[in-house]
Parts: structure tokens; sequence; C-alpha cells
């Protein structure tokens, strides 16, 4: 696509370096988002591989001159292409099923490299990631050690593991994505880690390479990671005077990202502060982890939508688009925020709406009382939605998984077609 002559500079929106205003027109790096929508249909999700690539640099600025390997999180967004750069980045990734260990591989990622977190792993699902040589199991529970050392002995082999330690700190975050506070279903609870890793050692099919812990998601503010530490090295120096040695230390992911201007720290700083804190209680030296999903993608990504119809009312306008909770479901599970912004400005009077998808659910909204500019045939732009959209999307309502774009510079490379209705029939049969 050719850049068009631009007559004033252009503007990048705020918190969303990649994105720029250039004249009326949205771009996303050398890309005008309006002629991505034409030449591929809406809904479209379009990220930005410099975003992405800036991103992880911060956590790989963080950690320079050490010894340290991040795991990103691929449920956050798990497309065949994005995992292919982050394995070329030289990320590994933490996963949390089998499907998603298929999915690593397809990419070209590293078994050796793979965490496998997650409360309900299957016999099955760990039999195939011992067999792929994975790097580490989290482990979420006792009984989880049992079903693993079995597993691994019948498979003739040992696995390797860690345990996910409920550090009971308050992540300040939405309640449904808070996992580090005693009562929610993830993690061994910190009074019980000591027992936990006794057990652990004394299975002939497991040998405890490392600790792990993940206090929850979306998390704006350093301060919850500094009490996570200070709680999980009290219990490494706890696990160790057992003599058991732990290689790794992995605090997870978590950090969150600028939806409605929020202010989470960089990555490289607080990191900065965090290292300050393992060095100065002497743990510096330690293999160190971490699993950033949402931070590396989220605000790498727009999901592209049409109006379809203007449906003024007496207590609200709604602005009804080809997007909906199926492409975007983070609106309707969490309450959460994402912008919205035209992808051209143009010249239409600004009204109040509600941004609603064509689902037949009242939950079905993308954004409330926002003021647009806009006529049916328009298209706009949901930012911040590269990360748990694409990959929590689901075909209710039959509606096809939207298609999605890969732009680098100038380039734009269709990584996903949009699903077909015969996609959506393939594995259903009729009776008789
Ligand atoms: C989801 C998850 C992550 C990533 O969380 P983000 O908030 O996306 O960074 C990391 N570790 C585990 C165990 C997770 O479940």
């Amino acid at each position: 696509m050719s850049p068009s002559p631009m007559t004033s500079a252009p503007r990048a929106l705020p918190g969303h370096p990649h994105l720029a205003r250039r004249d009326t027109d949205l771009w996303l790096e050398g890309v005008r988002l309006d002629d991505l929508a034409r030449a591929h249909g809406t809904p479209l999700f379009v990220y930005s591989k410099a975003a992405m690539l800036s991103a992880l640099g911060a956590y790989q600025r963080g950690f320079a001159g050490r010894q340290a390997t991040i795991h990103y999180a691929m449920k956050a967004n798990s497309s065949l292409a994005i995992l292919q750069l982050f394995a070329r980045a030289g990320c590994g990734f933490d996963i949390v099923s089998g499907g998603e260990l298929e999915r690593v591989l397809a990419a070209g990622g590293q078994a050796a490299k793979v965490i496998f977190s997650g409360v309900g792993k299957t016999r099955a699902e760990m039999r195939r990631a011992l067999e792929a040589g994975i790097g580490c199991f989290n482990v979420e529970s006792e009984s989880e050690l049992e079903v693993l050392s079995e597993v691994a002995l019948a498979c003739g082999q040992i696995a390797p593991v860690s345990i996910r330690v409920n550090p009971n700190v308050d992540a300040k975050t939405h309640p449904y994505i808070s996992t580090g506070l005693k009562g929610n279903k993830f993690g061994v609870a910190h009074e019980r880690t000591l027992q936990t890793y006794q057990r652990a050692a004394s299975l002939p099919g497991l040998k405890v390479v490392g600790i792990d812990c993940h206090i929850g998601s979306q998390i704006t503010d350093g301060a919850p990671y500094l009490d996570a530490m200070d709680r999980v090295l009290e219990l490494v120096q706890a696990i160790e005077a057992q003599g058991i040695r732990l290689q790794h230390l992995d605090f997870g992911g978590g950090l969150g990202i600028d939806y409605n201007g929020d202010q989470p720290p960089a990555a490289d700083a607080l990191w900065a502060q965090l290292l300050a804190r393992l060095d100065a209680r002497g743990f510096g030296d330690r293999h160190l982890m971490v699993e950033p999903g949402r931070s590396l993608v989220g605000n790498a990504g727009v999901c592209l939508t049409e109006v379809l119809y203007l449906k003024p009312g007496e207590q609200r306008n709604f602005c009804i688009v080809d997007a909906a909770m199926n492409d975007l479901p983070r609106p309707a599970m969490y309450q959460a925020f994402h912008g919205i912004e035209p992808l051209q400005q143009g010249a239409s009077r600004t009204t109040r709406y509600d941004v609603v998808g064509p689902v037949c659910e009242s939950g079905d909204w993308l954004g409330r009382d926002r003021d647009l500019a806009v006529q049916p045939g328009d298209r706009l732009a949901v930012l911040s939605a590269g990360a748990y959209c694409m990959s929590m999307s689901s075909n209710y309502n039959t509606r096809g998984r939207a298609a999605e774009v890969l732009v680098d510079g100038d380039q734009a490379h269709l990584i996903r077609q949009r699903d077909s209705v015969a996609d959506q029939l393939r594995n259903e049969r009729l009776v008789g």
C-alpha cells in the first residue's frame, strides 16, 4: 500500500506509539487501516510487529546481563504467526493446555523453552508434554504432583517441576483476573508450600527445579509484585533449608497495559526495582523467569469494525457495528474498557453512543457512552485488542471468527483467514 501525501505530522495516539493519525486517517505503522478494512473486510484484527517487539524489548532491557528467560503467556494471543514472531525473538512460552503446546511446535518454538501452567492438566496432556521434552511443569496441587510422578514413571521419564505458590497478595485488579489471593483456585496455599515441596522431592518421577507465582492480570502498580517477591523469597529460604535446591525463580506475568489512561510501570523500570530487591536478598544470581502475556501484545492490536446502523433512542443512542462479543469478549466478561476511534475523521455530527454488536445478548456491547462522529458505512478501530480478544473469541451466533493481519512497516500479511460457514459446520453430523 503506498503512503499518501501528508500535510501534517502524524500524531501518535496516547499509549499506542505505533498507531497514529495522519491527517484524517488512522495508520498502524506504515499502513492505512481503512485500506486493510477494504481489502480484507471487517471485523478484522490488525497487529503491529514493531509494537510487540518493542514491548518485548522493555523486558529484554530489564533483564540485560541476567540469566533470565521470557516465556510469552500465549493464551493472550495464540495465533501461529504471533508465536513465530516471539519464538524468533528468543522467547519461550507459558502454556495452559496440550493444544497450546501443539501450537508452539507448529510455530517453530522449542519444547525445552515451554513451561506448562494450569490447575487441570490431564494425564494425556502430561504424557504429550513429557514426550515433547518441555522445560517445566508448573504444578498447582498435591494431587497433580502424584499424578505427574506416575505418568512420568510410566513414560520412563523424570518430570521437571516447579510449584506455583499462592503468595496471598492483593493485585488490586478485577476479581476475575486476580489469582494470588487466598480463596481462589490457583496455586498452593502459602502455609502448605513447604509440605508440598517435601512431597514433590520424595516422589520418584519428579525433579524439583523451581518455584513460581502469578498474582493476577492487568496489574498497574509495582507494589503487589514487590510484596509477592518478598513472600516467595521467604519460601525459597525455607524450602532450601530443607535441602531442596531451586534452580529457577519464576515471577509470572500480569503487568497491565494502558486501556483508558492506566499507567502501569514500564517492564524495564519495574524489573530494575524487583532485581534490586532480589540482589539485596542474595538471590540475584538465580535463573529468573517471567510469563508476560497482555503486556507483550495488548496494545499492539486493534479490531476494525464497520458501522451498520445508527439507532437513536430516548435514553441511549446505539451505534451498531459488525464486531461483537464473540470477537471482543472483554467488555461482556469484565466490563472492560476499550478505546474506540474512527478510521477516518469525517464531517458527521458528534453524538454519544453505546457501541454494540449484532449478537442477541444485552451484554453484547463494546463501549458505552462514546462520543463519535460517524454514519453507517464508516469504520472504527477498537483499541487495545491484541490480548484476550482473538484468543477468547467464539463462534456464538454462528458468526465466523475474524481474520487477522500482521503489519510490519508498510507490509501487511494476512495471518488468519476469516472462518467460513463450512469451517464452522465441518465437525458436526446429522443423526441417522
Ligand atoms: C494468564 C497467565 C499469565 C499471563 O498473564 P498476563 O496478565 O497476560 O501477563 C502468566 N502466567 C500464568 C500462569 C497465567 O495463567
